[in-house]
């Protein structure tokens, strides 16, 4: 996510394929990542079976303008390690909620009620397109969002910490929407998952690998994090003395910081039940509970 300044395509898309190169010796089957489309809201998808070299390939070779500046700040990829469903164009990430692509979803890790969910929102009318578990949770997070009465004060947070509520297995997750433009949720349970800040502000706390001494439910803002103190940090855009203009700042979302390391080594990890939300060029981290509260809400999508 890049705030402040301009990318074009061609420019945001060497800094996904970097990153997703970069996190090769990982182990994968295929890659796949979303752009902004030519109209707002609209997504443009490049997916490829084998390595991220065939994605580039595709798009080079592709009719899209690349020097069009992207209308939002916030584009995805990924590479696959298939768990559900074999490696193929369909099962690679970015899976969609719908064809309007309302919500769009990354995901490394395993959601084990995969089938259960899947079911309930079957019989409710959603059509799947892929055979992954991941499928399920763009879809269930549309379906979260439409059942919502009041969508004027829903947060794009509330609406994943929903769909969490809702999970079993592993996950870490990066969620970008049409309904909430230039914003991203990432959130992470038993996979790794951190964020690299990069910006010219001088911060009052070092990033890297900051602790998280945990209060539950509790919204943190970065910029209070002292050394020591409950958790960490946030990086609004910064006044440039010269001109007094905003600086600009990127963030970028990885599960390996090898990832990010050429952009920044501001590198801030998040720890399971974390939720971090990136909007505005600023971060904030919610924490969904502690992991040994054992008070998890029950699936009630799933029980229903
Ligand atoms: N379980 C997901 C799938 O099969 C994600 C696998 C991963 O890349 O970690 O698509």
């Amino acid at each position: 996510c890049s705030f402040l300044k301009e990318k074009s395509r061609k420019e945001v898309l060497e800094v996904l394929c970097q990153g997703l190169a970069r996190q090769e010796y990982r182990g994968y089957d295929s890659a796949g990542l979303g752009i902004d489309g030519d109209k707002t809201g609209e997504v443009m998808f490049f997916k490829e079976v084998g390595k991220v070299a065939g994605l580039r390939k595709q798009i080079a070779s592709s009719a899209v303008d690349m020097n069009k500046t992207c209308v939002s700040q916030v584009s995805i990829a990924h590479t696959r390690w298939a768990t559900h469903g074999p490696p193929s164009t369909s099962n690679c990430h970015p899976l969609r909620s719908d064809p309007t692509a309302e919500f769009l979803v990354v995901h490394n890790g395993i959601v084990t009620n995969n089938n259960a969910l899947r079911l309930v929102l079957q019989k409710r009318g959603y059509t799947f397109e892929s055979d992954t578990d991941t499928e399920a949770v763009a879809k269930l997070i549309k379906y979260v969002y439409d059942n919502q009465a009041d969508k004027k004060n829903l947060t794009f947070t509330d609406l994943v910490k929903t769909v969490l509520k809702e999970l079993e297995g592993s996950f870490a997750f990066v969620f970008k929407s049409k309904h909430f433009p230039n914003e991203v949720v990432t959130a992470r349970r038993g996979s790794p998952l951190l964020i690299g800040v990069k910006t010219d502000k001088k911060l009052k706390v070092d990033f890297v690998d900051v602790e998280f001494a945990g209060q539950d439910n509790k919204d943190v803002k970065i910029d209070s994090l002292q050394p020591g103190s409950p958790t960490a940090l946030l990086a609004p855009p910064s006044i440039n003395p010269k001109d007094g203009l905003p600086q600009p700042i990127e963030f970028f979302v990885a599960s390996d910081a090898a990832a990010v390391v050429e952009h920044t080594k501001r590198v801030l990890y998040l720890e399971d039940d974390d939720i971090a939300h990136i909007a505005d060029g600023e971060l904030h981290i919610h924490r969904l509970r502690r992991k040994d509260d054992n008070a998890q809400s029950p699936g009630q999508i799933a029980s229903t």
